[in-house]
């Protein structure tokens, strides 16, 4: 139907509308930075590293919400958000022993999206987007397209889930799986809620953290659904990362019900040292979140930059736990291809 045979006011309404009907986090996830050179311009970052960003931009596309400039320092490539973020040369290099499946998805996979590799639980893979591009993420080669349950290929995940009655809680992961729309979200509650041996329901998300707009009324209600003991584990890497409105986020899902976990990634020049890693714990608690893993770096093609060695990984979490009560010290964890449980290293 052509607009121009409507009058002018209604043409407007409709050409509006689309967007109207949008929420506000659907709105900043639209609006998220990724180009790089727009990104150094708003960050004033040094001109002579524009080149090899773009370059890096093109094998994994830089993308972050705009909010997070806010707690960025300006002019400074190695500020501890910025640097998860940040397109770099150094993930042009080889690295031996770096690999596009580090940790074994493509073997695990049993139907499309589906993840079985630990005892009672799978992993579902919802999505492939995410609000953020973590330049160190573990999935950054992973074929999504081929991959993920999407709306038309939910039936092969399900399908196989209901038939196998040892597994009692499903993982959503992806991706974000808060990139899905309420609406989405509410049907694969659905029907994951048909499959009577399915008890526990937990979401591996960044969104409350990167796009607090995203815990909405609606989402705080599907999670604390009683069908499911519902849990939400976020990935923060740095107290920077916890600014007012993400916090408040935060104790929103906790003032619902909802169990709120985190884990991190042991990222060199991000959170590679004590005080750094007990200051998140402390600030994570103060949002009612409590640590869960810290995660030693999967060898992801592209993050050897990223590394840091696992005798400092465990004396840095040693000394966490002389520091702190043993409830803010994350178990520092190992992802073992082929393992039937994360390696745990310290904590
Ligand atoms: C980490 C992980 C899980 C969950 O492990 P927990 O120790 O229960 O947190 C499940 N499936 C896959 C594929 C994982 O990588
Ligand atoms: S939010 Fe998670 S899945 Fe998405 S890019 Fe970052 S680490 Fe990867």
């Amino acid at each position: 139907m052509s607009l121009s045979s409507r009058r002018p006011e209604k043409a407007r309404i409709i050409a509006r509308s689309p967007e109207a009907r949008q929420a506000a986090w659907q709105r900043a996830v639209a609006d998220s930075i990724r180009d790089t050179s727009q990104l150094f311009d708003l960050l004033r970052l040094e001109p002579a590293g524009l080149a090899a960003a773009t370059a890096a931009a093109d094998r994994f596309a830089c993308r972050l919400p705009r909010r997070l400039l806010d707690g960025i320092a300006t002019g400074t490539a190695g500020d501890p958000v910025l640097r998860q973020f940040l397109p770099s040369g150094a993930e042009l290099e080889a690295h031996e022993g770096y690999t596009t499946d580090p940790v074994g998805d493509l073997e695990a996979a049993r139907a499309a999206g589906l993840l079985r590799k630990y005892a009672g639980r799978a992993l579902l893979i919802t999505t492939g987007a995410c609000a953020v591009h973590c330049r160190y993420c573990f999935r950054r080669h992973f074929p999504y397209a081929e991959q993920h349950a999407g709306r038309d290929s939910w039936d092969g995940a399900l399908d196989v889930l209901a038939h196998a009655t040892e597994i009692s809680e499903v993982i959503l992961s992806g991706g974000d799986p808060l990139m899905l729309d309420d609406e989405r979200l509410a049907e694969l509650w659905r029907l994951l809620a048909a499959i009577p041996h399915i008890r526990r329901l937990r979401v591996h998300t960044r969104m409350p953290v990167v796009i607090p707009d995203r815990v909405t009324a609606g989402l705080l209600r599907l999670l604390a659904a009683p069908r499911f003991a519902t849990s939400v584990v976020v990935h923060v890497n740095h107290s920077n990362e916890l600014a007012e409105d993400a916090a408040a986020a935060l104790q929103r899902l906790r003032r619902a019900g909802i169990g709120v976990l985190n884990q991190s990634v042991l990222l060199r020049g991000v959170n590679d040292d004590t005080e750094t890693l007990c200051a998140l714990s402390e600030e994570l608690f103060a949002a009612g979140v409590l640590p869960y893993y810290l995660h030693q770096l999967d060898p992801v093609a592209g993050a050897a930059h990223f590394a840091v060695g696992e005798q400092e990984a465990v004396a840095l979490v040693r000394a966490m736990r002389n520091r702190l009560p043993g409830y803010l010290v994350p178990r520092l964890v190992r992802e073992v291809p082929g393992a039937s449980a994360k390696e745990v290293l310290a904590g």
